[in-house]
């Protein structure tokens, strides 16, 4: 049973938190500087989720394709699983399944420990859509292959916001992986953190199951409908077109790709915790005006910082102020930069693409709590890219409209017909009980 604690006790614990690392803090002003984010950081509790029979929660997941010139021991070795170990395993496993059948393009889950060094427990890798093989990687227990048939079930979901996306969903009972990937569909049309109670959503998505019985994760996601302030979003996964050129394949109704130059968010699933705002006073400092020209997504220490566009790594340093921080340019006029890092993972000169990890969350420089301060830049200026009118991206080429309309036409009805529940009511009694 968690205690509630009394809200004015964690406001004074607040303040006298804060004005303890006032004073200590060095308020600096220089360009680019940030002297933001005096805010608390509420942890998510999470229940049990299952893949391949595993409960997702208790390790650090990594989904990932093979890539080109990739292996199995490469894999790992990036993952520091030293040489010897992993031929001892290739060896052990030898006789079942042959690693180095693994192939480019072919999916894999990597679980780690949920510990602050994470090490490699289990390697899960799926050489076709029906099937899975698990291989062990600690040193106690043996590796083994555990190789049965997936099958798919095409499922539907729907739901009304009461809070946020995700307790929504996971009020709801849905994967967390669906939670992700509705995230991931959206991420440059909806800002789920800015959803508004009463806000709907229906999705139709296929799932795999083991043996029929047992959960294996989340194949894809058909089509979504998002109902944000009274307007609809379709998204309808369409593989009529290359993905590595579109960086999607995700289309609206009118067949316009869901994608946009950037992401809106650096970080999956975060929340903003402080927003930019030039006319920001804070009471510490006297009430004085201390603009904002960033945004502030809380995230927990460690977590992946994205790119938010391709671009070319322009200053990955340290100050005083920012902590560690990466400047990426990504065009003549716009640049992002991501402060307070934990960790960078970019060199100056380096070219990455949108959704490469630049850094991990942390807490170095300016700030009472881990979070990423993002920062929009255009033409030399910070602006909010929250209120920028960003270009829109590709739609699907006049050749493939008539294919598209008719691939779409039936699935559309079909979400269209998916019931919308009431506001789920249980949610707050189902989180009393944990
Ligand atoms: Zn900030």
């Amino acid at each position: 049973m968690i205690k509630k604690i009394p809200l004015k006790f964690v406001f004074i614990l607040f303040v006298l938190t804060a004005f303890i690392i006032a004073l200590f803090a060095s308020i600096t002003n220089e360009n680019e500087e940030d002297d933001c984010c005096f805010e608390e950081v509420e942890e998510a509790i999470l229940t049990p989720q299952f893949e391949f029979g595993f409960n997702v929660n208790e390790y650090n997941v990594i989904h990932d394709t093979v890539e080109s010139g990739d292996s199995f021991g490469a894999i790992l070795e990036r993952n520091k699983i030293g040489y010897p170990q992993i031929l001892n395993i290739v060896e052990k496993t030898k006789s079942t399944f042959d690693l180095s059948r693994i192939q480019v393009g072919k999916p894999f889950t990597l679980l780690l420990s949920n510990d602050s060094i994470p090490e490699p427990q289990c390697f899960i890798y799926q050489p076709n859509k029906l099937e899975y093989v698990v291989i062990q990687l600690d040193d106690e227990n043996a590796p083994y292959i555990e190789q049965r048939p997936l099958t798919i079930q095409t499922k539907t979901a729907s739901g009304t916001i009461s809070s946020s996306l995700s307790e929504t969903m996971d009020g709801l009972g849905l994967p967390y992986q669906l939670i992700n990937d509705m995230s991931d569909i959206y991420a440059w049309t909806i800002d789920f953190f800015r959803l508004y109670e009463g806000d709907e959503f229906r999705i139709i998505y296929d799932q795999r199951m083991i043996d029929d019985s047992i959960y294996g994760g989340i194949d894809q996601v058909r089509a979504a409908y998002f109902k944000h302030r009274g307007r609809a979003y379709y998204a309808f996964n369409y593989d009529g077109v290359p993905e590595a050129e579109y960086h999607t394949t995700y289309f609206d109704e009118s067949a316009q790709s869901l994608q946009r130059t950037f992401l809106r968010a650096p970080v999956q699933f975060s929340r903003i915790s402080s927003r930019y705002n030039l006319k920001r006073r804070i009471a510490l400092y006297g009430n004085k005006v201390r603009p904002h020209k960033g945004t502030d997504f809380a995230a927990p220490i460690g977590t992946e910082i994205l790119a938010t566009a391709d671009g070319i790594v322009e200053k990955s340093s340290f100050t005083k102020g920012n902590g560690n921080y990466v400047k990426i340019k990504h065009s003549r006029i716009y640049s992002t930069q991501y402060l307070h890092m934990q960790k960078r993972n970019v060199s100056v000169g380096q070219s990455v693409r949108q959704g490469d990890v630049i850094g991990y969350v942390g807490m170095t420089g300016n700030t009472s709590g881990p979070h990423v301060c993002y920062r929009f830049w255009k033409n030399g200026l910070q602006v909010d890219p929250f209120k920028e009118d960003l270009p829109e991206s590709k739609s699907v080429p006049e050749s493939l409209l008539k294919n598209y309309n008719a691939f779409i036409l039936p699935i559309k009805s079909r979400l269209d017909s998916i019931t919308i529940p009431e506001i789920n009511r249980n949610l707050s009694e189902a989180s009393n009980t944990k």
